[in-house]
């Protein structure tokens, strides 16, 4: 079956109007270290993002954000549970099926620019090479490498070496790269961390004009709020599953495997470890948690559960 999936990417069109869904269920994700050790970067996530989505993952440092893009982009395969993309498991699918949809319904940008370009090639030939991958009927139907230049800004670097770029011409060029085979999906993992004020708007700007245009699915890893705020949907992640998430300006805890929540960051420190909350039902879609009587006027919180 995942063969056929191949074939039929193969001859779609490479101007897609569409984005993907993405859907995961108990997604697990180990390393083993050199010493033999395991690291549990992932712990049971679930989640459903529709087609055409807009995300921001947010978390501490190690909280697995980097690992569940990666998963997503079929770049690694989660140790257990699994990965959609629109209908199709890529947690099982064929590695020539998934070298397809990695080079033509998906990009990935990973962590720090370099890691995404070929430092001694011009722009021009990086934005070629991102091209590789699509046949020559889709190359001729997608965005000309000039135009997609001048939407980032770097037509007069065209011609210079990756090497002699700022940092934040080549984040841009590194997003050029990664639209320019118009993926459905697009993962970027802090695509404006060490950039000017004005290289991240340019950068984030460009991300969401993809959305506007194409309804590109796009999930974007980033610590900076500023950033975040830019999207409908936030997901915060927390030792390896999803803490709480944002929608509308609106923040909600996220109920785990067997009911587990995370407290939001400021009850979890007014409310330590042992703390007994109670518990009460207060509409359907709603409970009351409130911290133990005793202290005056206890500050109660409420949450969508
Ligand atoms: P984040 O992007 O949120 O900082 P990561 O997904 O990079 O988190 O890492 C999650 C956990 O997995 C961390 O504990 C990290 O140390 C560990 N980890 C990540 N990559 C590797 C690796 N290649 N080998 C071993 N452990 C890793
Ligand atoms: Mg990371």
């Amino acid at each position: 079956m995942t063969a056929t999936v191949g074939e039929e990417w193969a001859q779609a069109p490479a101007r897609r109007s569409r984005g993907l869904a993405v859907r995961c269920r108990g997604v697990v994700h180990l390393y083993r270290t050199f010493e033999g050790h395991d690291v549990v970067a992932l712990q049971g996530v679930d989640l459903d993002i529709e087609a055409g989505e807009r995300v921001a993952f947010l978390g501490p440092s190690g909280s697995g954000k980097s690992t569940l893009l990666t998963l997503f982009g079929g770049i690694q395969r989660p140790s257990a549970g699994k990965i959609f993309l629109g209908d199709d498991e890529i947690s099982r699918m064929s590695e020539r099926a998934l070298a397809q949809i990695r080079s033509r319904r998906v990009s990935t940008m990973l962590q720090g620019a370099s890691r995404n370009l070929l430092p001694y090639a011009t722009t021009r030939q990086n934005l070629s090479f991102a091209k590789l991958a699509m046949k020559p009927a889709e190359r001729r139907r997608a965005v000309p490498d000039l135009e997609l230049l001048a939407r980032v800004g770097l037509v007069r670097q065209a011609n210079q070496s990756v090497a002699t770029l700022s940092g934040g011409q080549r984040q841009r060029l590194a997003l050029a790269c990664a639209v320019a085979s118009s993926p459905e999906l697009l993962l970027a993992d802090e695509p404006t961390s060490q950039l000017s004020h004005e290289d991240r708007d340019d950068v984030l700007e460009l991300i969401h004009s993809l959305g506007d245009e194409f309804g590109t699915t796009i999930l974007v890893v980033t610590h900076q709020p500023e950033v975040a705020a830019t999207f409908p949907r936030t997901i915060r992640m927390l030792g390896g599953r999803v803490g709480s998430e944002g929608r509308d300006g609106a923040e909600y805890v996220v109920v785990g495997k067997d009911g587990v929540l995370h407290l939001p960051a400021h009850v979890a420190q007014e409310w330590p470890p042992g703390t007994l909350v109670r518990v009460e039902p207060e509409k359907r879609d709603r409970v009351l948690l409130t911290k133990p009587s005793g202290e005056p006027n206890p500050e109660e919180h409420s949450d969508r559960a």
